[in-house]
């Protein structure tokens, strides 16, 4: 781990609370510069919340949050300036299309040479044929598609992604693991969250496991494995707890349907 360099994301004591429901139980994090580091865990498990908190755009219940080197509790705006986030299935505005949008955060975020950088990612993400139409007549995958181009039109050294593929076909998940693997080896830092496993095995170079918002484990993806033989999916199922036996008993039960086809 980058021990010596200061964390681009730093969390100590963060929980949250909604009501009486604990969402996240009290953790500590720490992101370091050039870093892909990626949470996991199954619906539910308290990953948006995670990423929201570190955003700003949630409040903790406790706990202290730096982001960039600035406090997200009593800077939110700061750090949302500050960074790129991909929220999960949220859209851009109905009422633009995708030229206006990405002008529009464009503009806000400061790019120069910005109808370049527009049209360039029109074409990367092959939305030109869409380029006027409103954002919302088109497909969830394409609205996925200029949301991602409005984070990577600024190439933020630090970029939030909650479920980022989610809607996207191969060949752009393909397409956009690897600018951001290069956009990491170029010094960006990268925090996501999935419940796609595959991503941790491609993409992170640290990852945590959470469920019932608590972290089960966390630290490299071969480190986390007890054995060369032991797969992620195994480490996963291992630490979630449903485990293959739970389902063989539930199986036997007649709860699950096993049968061949
Ligand atoms: P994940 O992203 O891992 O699917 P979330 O962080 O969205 O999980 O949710 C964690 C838990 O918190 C879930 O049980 C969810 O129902 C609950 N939750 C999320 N948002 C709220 C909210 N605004 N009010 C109450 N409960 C919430």
């Amino acid at each position: 781990m980058t021990a010596s360099s200061s964390p681009m994301v730093s969390a100590k004591d963060m929980a949250k609370k909604y009501g009486d429901f604990i969402a996240l139980h009290p953790l500590n994090v720490e992101v370091h510069p050039g870093e892909f580091f990626g949470v996991f865990g199954p619906n539910g498990a308290g990953k948006s919340t995670f990423i929201k908190l570190l955003t700003g755009q949630l409040r903790p219940s406790k706990g202290r949050i730096e982001v960039l080197g600035v406090d997200a509790v009593a800077d939110p705006q700061k750090v949302k300036a500050n960074i790129g986030i991909v929220p999960e299935s949220e859209s851009p505005p109905s009422f633009l299309t995708p030229v206006e949008f990405l002008e529009f955060v464009a503009r806000l975020r400061g790019v120069e040479d910005m109808h370049a950088k527009v049209e360039h990612w029109l074409d990367w993400f092959g939305l030109q044929e869409k380029r006027d139409t409103m954002c919302k007549d088109l497909s969830k995958g394409q609205r996925q598609k200029v949301m991602l181009a409005s984070a990577f039109i600024h190439k933020p050294k630090l970029l939030f992604l909650d479920e980022p593929f989610a809607n996207l076909d191969p060949i752009y998940q393909r397409k956009c693991r690897e600018w951001l693997l290069d956009h990491v080896a170029e010094g960006g830092t990268i925090f996501l969250c999935s419940h796609v496993l595959e991503m941790a095995e491609r993409m992170c170079n640290r990852m945590a496991i959470i469920n019932d918002g608590k972290v089960l484990a966390a630290g490299t993806v071969k480190g986390l494995k007890r054995s060369e033989e032991e797969t992620l999916e195994d480490v996963f199922i291992r630490l979630v707890g449903r485990s293959i036996e739970d389902v063989e008993r539930l199986s036997d039960e007649g709860v699950v349907d096993d049968s061949e086809e």
